[in-house]
């Protein structure tokens, strides 16, 4: 019996969660559920979208399953899934993203992982407004060092990485590909242009690899990688990537494979870890029983293997691979055209997946 925290989330959060929590249970593998809430729905009630008692019972449990979660624009709240994320020190996001015959997709040969890094960079949070008292100090300072000078009107971001930063999620790139008998890694950087940075990450890379030697070690520039993914996306295997880059180049793998609706995701750290589709919680959708939960199962699929039930964790990938390829009983997103009449809601679909994991 595992015990782990279940955050439902807002928008379509919820009837996703529960279609994914449905399945899961029919894995056979049993959990004791500790539902906790978060997102838009309890910010009037608990004062916060992020309570005490949610965090607390990460900590406590150190895995969670969660639905996505709004990030109400002009109310000062932060992102709860940035919050969380730093909270926790969640440091590595794992993206798998793989082809399933009969998804609606350009390509039917990808099967690629991407690793972010998910605590530094540009996405530090560290900013100075154009025009603030802040930035003009910063720019003073900045501009008192060198020759080169920065226009006084400028806003600022700050891209911080450390060699520890860099270092632990290289490392778990690499025992990822390891513990799942990946071929090659490859360390995606701008690392001729930002050599303090990027080329930082590529040189804590090249030093981490020789711990490595049965797999290969591959260095591409991300604007390669662009290129590269869109024509010949099978030729990738696991990428470890800086966070910014992660965030955009996760979106494009999800393209290569069919979408948003088949993009599972997870963010892990030392003490816990969360999993979560790489979609928000598509609010327009919510209540409808329309939107595709093959995200949160896979990622639900994550989380099995996570706890060391592999061999559950494959049976309900194959399940799930079964239903799509059938390509009967799937949601909207999945059918030939949008608007067919024969598609499924997101409960019927998750039917479908229980009915297959029982044959
Ligand atoms: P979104 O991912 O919620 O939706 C964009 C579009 O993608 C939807 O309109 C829909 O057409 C499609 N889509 C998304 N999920 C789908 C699914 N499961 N099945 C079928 N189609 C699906 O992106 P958005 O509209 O930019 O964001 C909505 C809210 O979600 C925002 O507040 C955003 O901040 C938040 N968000 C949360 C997370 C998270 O919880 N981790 C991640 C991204 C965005």
């Amino acid at each position: 019996m595992f015990n782990v925290t279940l955050i439902p989330g807002d928008g379509t959060g919820p009837e996703l969660t529960e279609a994914t929590r449905r399945v899961l249970e029919a894995t056979g593998i049993a959990f004791n559920w500790d539902v906790q809430e978060a997102g838009v729905d309890v910010m009037e009630s608990a004062g916060t979208p992020l309570p005490e008692a949610t965090l607390a019972s990460v900590r406590r449990n150190g895995i969670a399953l969660k639905g996505p979660i709004t990030t109400p624009i002009g109310t000062g709240f932060r992102s709860v899934n940035v919050a969380l994320r730093h909270e926790l020190g969640l440091y590595a996001c794992l993206r798998p993203c793989k082809s399933y015959p009969g998804m609606r997709s350009r390509y039917d040969n990808v099967d690629l992982v991407v690793v972010r890094e998910n605590t530094e960079d540009l996405y530090a949070g560290i900013e100075y407004e154009a025009g603030s008292p802040e930035a003009a100090e910063v720019i003073t300072m900045l501009n008192g060092m060198q020759a080169k000078q920065i226009a006084p009107s400028s806003g600022i971001s700050i891209k911080p990485m450390s060699p520890e930063g860099c270092e632990r999620i290289i490392r778990y790139a690499f025992d990822y590909a390891r513990k799942h008998s990946r071929k090659r890694v490859s360390c995606i950087t701008k690392a001729n242009i930002m050599k303090f940075t990027d080329g930082l990450f590529l040189s804590v890379f090249r030093e981490v690899a020789k711990d490595y030697p049965e797999i290969e070690a591959w260095e591409t520039l991300v604007d390669a990688l662009c290129m590269g993914l869109v024509q010949r996306p099978e030729e990738f295997d696991v990428l470890v990537l800086p966070n910014l880059y992660g965030d955009i180049i996760s979106d494009l793998t999800a393209g290569l494979v069919g979408g948003l609706g088949v993009a599972p995701g997870g963010n892990i750290g030392l003490d816990a870890a969360v999993f979560e589709a790489t979609h928000g919680s598509a609010p327009k959708y919510k209540g409808l029983n329309r939107v595709n939960p093959t995200a949160m199962i896979l990622s639900g699929k994550l989380m099995l293997d996570h706890l060391g039930e592999t061999d559950a964790g494959t049976h309900l990938e194959n399940a799930v691979a079964a239903v799509i390829a059938e390509g009967d009983r799937v949601t909207y997103d999945l059918k030939p055209s949008r608007d067919d009449p024969s598609a499924v809601g997101t409960a019927e679909y998750a039917d479908a997946i229980i009915e297959k994991l029982a044959e």
